[in-house]
């Protein structure tokens, strides 16, 4: 493990991920053939938009699209499309964003899709300075609610795929679209952590949105790709509120790297591999009361399964939130999927993990739940206290 060191060297804790493609965590295990494709152009100049011509090239080869670029993230993404829906080529509109007098300025995207990836979606949308009006209610989105909400002033609409939307209730995509595209609004989704590329541009997307640094392993980056006039419209927004959000040489090329990469993985392979994995954490769970481990399947349909641990505190004497604390307090921390963790579980996810560290994660469950499971009293810190402290660190920073 070639990473080890650095951190090391730096002083940085060597966290092992099985929480899944988390920003805080630095993302994803860049593949080999995007630190390679980096260093080479980083020395070189390039005419930055020849190169975002042979990316684009490269995006519409693996998604389908006529067009795409690429850009600092998912998030920026969003926010350059529509843009791009606003101002079309009007470079001087593209100019006085995020002013958008004169320009129609709504978005309508369901109320169960505003949520937070690290960042308020609805924030993604502001920052153009598009309006978003939410279609429906949280747990519920008819076709007469997105019917009723489109208008003379609608720029577009935005629908994310998501395992942190609602699951149920709302409208699915290729309705979604046929509803919007019969009143000309054009269809953006977000699909930053999906694994499937071409399958929102099959199913009525205008415009798809992923991030290079989630399951393509490459560099931090977005990847904006559809109909082509739409994509260049967006692509303008880089003379405009897309230049605090550039990405340089490294990015595009390190992208086309991952996407070239990305057709030549071994996904049954990988598959197979992550497989053993949560066999392995089931089985070493199994000799714990009070512990119920299931692998369970990606809630979006990706290729993923991960291990779902149940605790009854009653038994192991620890919270679920108290055991993924106590993991990311060791040595070498541990890092779970914890944000349903007030129902007494959490996930382990194995697609981020260097091998051999499997068995770290097996050994230190067994540690952990050993340790509780000697204490005296059961181990259960409020959940409130646990959230005031993470946010009082947060504020804390660079303390
Ligand atoms: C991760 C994520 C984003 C943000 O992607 P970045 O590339 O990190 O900006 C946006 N939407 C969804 C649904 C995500 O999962």
């Amino acid at each position: 493990m070639t990473n080890v060191n650095i951190r090391n060297m730096l002083g940085l804790r060597e966290v092992v991920n099985v929480s899944g493609t988390m920003t805080g965590l630095g993302a994803s295990i860049a593949v080999p053939e995007v630190a390679e494709a980096m260093s080479r152009i980083l020395p070189q100049f390039v005419e930055i938009n020849d190169l975002q011509r042979k990316a684009s090239a490269v995006i519409a080869r693996l998604t389908g699209a006529e067009a795409g670029f690429v850009t600092a993230s998912c998030s920026a993404g969003i926010t350059l499309a529509i843009a791009g829906c606003m101002t079309g080529d009007n470079l001087a509109a593209i100019e006085r964003l995020p002013d958008t007098t004169l320009l129609k300025n709504e978005v309508v995207v369901q109320m169960g899709h505003v949520v937070s990836y690290g960042a308020p979606v609805d924030q993604a949308i502001r920052i153009a300075g598009a309006k978003p009006v939410l279609v429906g209610q949280a747990t519920s989105a008819f076709e007469h609610h997105l019917e009723g909400a489109i208008n003379e002033r609608t720029a577009a609409a935005v629908y994310v795929v998501s395992h942190h939307v609602v699951n149920y209730g709302l409208l699915e995509l290729s309705r979604f679209a046929e509803i919007c595209h019969a009143r000309n609004v054009p269809v953006i989704v977000d699909a930053a952590s999906e694994y499937d590329l071409r399958g929102f541009l099959e199913a009525g997307a205008d415009l798809v949105l992923y991030s290079g640094h989630k399951f393509l392993g490459g560099p931090t980056s977005g990847i904006v790709a559809g109909a082509k006039e739409m994509v260049r419209h967006a692509f303008l927004q880089n003379a405009g509120i897309g230049r605090g959000m550039k990405v340089g040489k490294e990015s595009i090329y390190g992208v086309m790297a991952a996407l070239e990469a990305w057709e030549k993985r071994d996904h049954a392979g990988i598959r197979a591999r992550e497989k053993s994995y949560l066999d392995l954490w089931r089985e070493a769970l199994g000799a714990y009361g009070g512990v119920s481990a299931a692998i369970e399947a990606d809630p979006t349909q990706n290729p993923l399964d991960r291990l779902r641990v149940t605790v009854d505190p009653t038994v192991t004497h620890i919270t679920a939130w108290d055991l993924v604390d106590a993991l990311a307090r060791g040595n070498p921390p541990v890092i779970a999927r914890d944000h349903e963790v007030e129902h007494n579980y959490f996930y382990l996810d194995p697609c981020n993990l260097h091998p051999g560290q499997e068995q770290v994660v097996a050994k230190r469950l067994g540690e952990e739940l050993d340790k509780a499971r000697a204490s005296n009293e059961i181990i259960a810190t409020s959940l409130s206290d646990r959230n005031r402290r993470r946010f009082d660190s947060l504020r804390r920073w660079p303390d």
